[in-house]
């Protein structure tokens, strides 16, 4: 099926980003998320395969937990086989014959209405799939599984719109159009566990400029990327436009990113996965039909640096909020804060004061701040790093983990005089902020240090109530952070306010929602019509003088 015949130049519905739901006590949108919370609590859903728009059950299952309490499965799925692997591979081609001659608008809709769906029928069970699955306390999963989803969708039509309407400039006699063709082959989306969100836009973003994708969705998401799918579907996605293939990501990568027809890679994930990704394709280089186009958004050390005139407040507010909520589980998470001494010791107390404050427990009770981190390998590896920050460093606040019946880790403040501590240089993915304190004078000293301590450039942010500092810190900075914040936290990005990614290890940096990603999956064709072709080869320069 095409698209139905259609004149016109059509114009869009009004998009904006979705507004967020409070869930204070009492509050409709609250009262809803809890009573889905309870029912899906006793569900247990078995998950398959959706290959071609056929759901596959291979047989070789595994269970999904949830990370504040791992004794309970909340879903089966699944896992692929090499042969699913390539029918999927398969019907993206298939798919793509018939998809790529829809009319854009046509393909838009789809999304627009999948946007709708989650803004109304589906908001509470995709809030509480992501909090269940992933340990999001409900506002997390708001922002996420909710708002951001539902921009993302809407605004990359906005954006998709706005690509469309780049046309060339046509002199007399002729006419120049760019026609963007969605990638030949398929495009391999591989999908992290920290954002439900971005597991619906990286297989989504390449479908809506013609494209069809293969979704390896990340095994700790499972239970909202399988609600992402159910979701997409009734919205009307056609089938194989979109194929649902979870299991073991390495047969997968192996089968995908050695396939001729791999048209792109659509990743965010760890920067050694990235990487490893990268090579494959590099290995593969000569086998492809076309360059496979590859963007990741990856690892980050995001950053907070206070000048001397940093409103006290505000700086240790985003500490709090930017280091520990999603449990410090956000590759934009502030993970390393460097604060002069003359303000530390006011910084420092009211920054232990609100991890005092802080609840760490199960989602389902509102009053928690934080949830636990992913899984087990999560926590040991936290673990490990807080047994590093004991022996190595001043444990100020937190420093503890239990994983008993969840995953927790206490929010985590740490205090270092080593600027090259590896704390302040790795990527820890979890609630542990580590501070260097500085002196005063040493501003432009220490600007050079968070510019140069860790190989990531994702976000930043500087506090100063002094505008020349903050042109010093905009200047020394500049490639530090893809996402830099003054007086703000370095979290909570917003689709088409704050376009997000980063670069040096921290990805290539495309901005997820954004035109520029759009681009990378588009293949321009130029078209020139010449109305009266010339009919004499001589041009007059050769003429006798
Ligand atoms: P991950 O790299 O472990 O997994 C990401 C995806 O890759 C998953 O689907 C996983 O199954 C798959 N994968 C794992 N090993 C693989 C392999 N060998 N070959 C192919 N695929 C493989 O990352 P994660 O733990 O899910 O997410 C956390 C990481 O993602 C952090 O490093 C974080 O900074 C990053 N992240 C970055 C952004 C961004 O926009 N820059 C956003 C979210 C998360």
């Amino acid at each position: 099926m095409s698209s139905a015949p259609f004149d016109g130049n059509r114009r869009l519905p009004p998009l904006v980003n979705e507004p967020i739901r409070s869930y204070a006590p009492g509050s409709p949108e609250r009262a809803a998320l809890k009573s889905r919370l309870a029912a899906m609590e006793k569900e247990c859903p078995e998950i398959p395969l959706v290959i071609g728009g056929k759901e596959i059950r291979t047989g070789d299952i595994e269970k999904a937990t949830s990370p504040h309490k791992h004794g309970h499965v909340t879903a089966t799925w699944h896992k692929a086989r090499p042969e699913d692997v390539k029918a999927a591979i398969k019907s993206s081609a298939e798919a793509q014959r018939d998809w790529s001659t829809w009319r854009w608008e046509d393909r838009a809709a789809i999304l627009l209405k999948a946007a709708e769906l989650l803004a109304t029928t589906w908001r509470p069970t995709m809030a509480a799939a992501t909090m269940l699955g992933q340990s999001k306390t409900a506002f997390q999963a708001e922002i996420d599984a909710t708002c951001e989803l539902i921009d993302f969708w809407r605004l990359n039509v906005a954006f998709a719109g706005e690509l469309y309407g780049e046309q060339p400039m046509s002199s007399q006699g002729m006419w120049n159009q760019t026609d963007l063709r969605g990638l030949e082959g398929f495009v391999y989306a591989v999908t992290p566990f920290n954002f439900t969100a971005i597991g619906g836009n990286l297989p989504t973003a390449p479908a809506l400029m013609g494209g069809t994708s293969l979704w390896k969705p990340s095994n700790a998401a499972i239970l909202s990327s399988w609600y992402t799918m159910k979701l997409l579907i009734e919205a009307g996605l056609p089938p194989g436009v979109v194929n649902f293939v979870p299991g073991d990501p390495i047969m997968i990568s192996d089968i995908a990113l050695s396939h001729p027809d791999l048209g792109g890679i659509h990743f965010t994930g760890s920067t050694t996965v990235f990487q490893s990704m990268w090579k494959t394709v590099g290995n593969n280089i000569s086998n492809y039909k076309s360059y496979p186009r590859i963007v990741g958004e990856t690892g980050g050390k995001d950053f907070i640096i206070a000048h001397p005139s940093a409103d006290i407040a505000g700086l240790a507010t985003a500490i709090v909020r930017g280091g520990f909520e999603y449990q410090g589980q956000k590759c934009s998470a502030a993970s390393r804060v460097y604060i002069p001494k003359s303000i530390w010791p006011e910084v420092r107390d009211r920054v232990i004061a609100m991890i005092k404050d802080i609840k760490v427990g199960d989602v389902n009770n509102f009053t928690n701040f934080m949830g636990a981190v992913i899984d087990k390998r999560a926590h040991d590896r936290i673990t490990g790093y807080l047994a590093d920050g004991k022996k190595n460093a001043k444990v100020l606040a937190g420093g503890t983990a239990n994983g008993e019946t969840g995953w927790f880790v206490e929010p985590t403040l740490i205090q270092t005089e080593d600027p090259a501590y590896r704390l302040l240089c790795e990527e820890i993915f979890g609630p542990v902020v580590t501070a260097y304190v500085y002196d005063d004078n040493k501003w432009a000293e220490t600007l050079k240090i968070v510019d140069s301590t860790s190989p990531y450039a994702l976000t930043g942010a500087v506090f100063s109530r002094d505008r020349k500092a903050i042109h010093e810190a905009h200047a020394a900075l500049r490639n530090s952070a893809g996402n830099f914040y003054i007086n703000d936290k370095p979290t909570g990005a917003i689709v088409g306010q704050q376009p997000f990614g980063g670069s040096r290890a921290s990805g290539t940096n495309d901005k997820a929602g954004s035109k520029m990603n759009l681009m990378r999956w588009a293949s321009a064709r130029t078209v020139k019509e010449t109305f009266v072709p010339a009919t004499e080869h001589h041009y007059p320069f050769m003429d006798a003088e």
